[in-house]
């Protein structure tokens, strides 16, 4: 999936992981799979978030 600014923050974050179904692809944050401080399926756009991890960044 192309990453579009619908998606606010997630759409450049390493943590996303794109979810594809037969009817949409849904973002996943993997933050969320271990820490409740994030939501597995976050409400996008995301605007702010403590967890933001700039892709490709080393
Ligand atoms: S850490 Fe924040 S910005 Fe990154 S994927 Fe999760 S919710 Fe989105």
């Amino acid at each position: 999936m192309t990453a579009t600014v619908s998606m606010g923050l997630c759409a450049r974050c390493a943590h996303r992981r794109d979810v594809p179904t037969r009817r949409a692809v849904f973002v996943m944050c993997r933050l969320g799979l271990d820490d409740p401080a994030f939501p597995r399926y976050p409400r996008l756009p995301v605007t702010a978030c403590a967890g933001f991890a700039p892709e490709g960044a080393p």
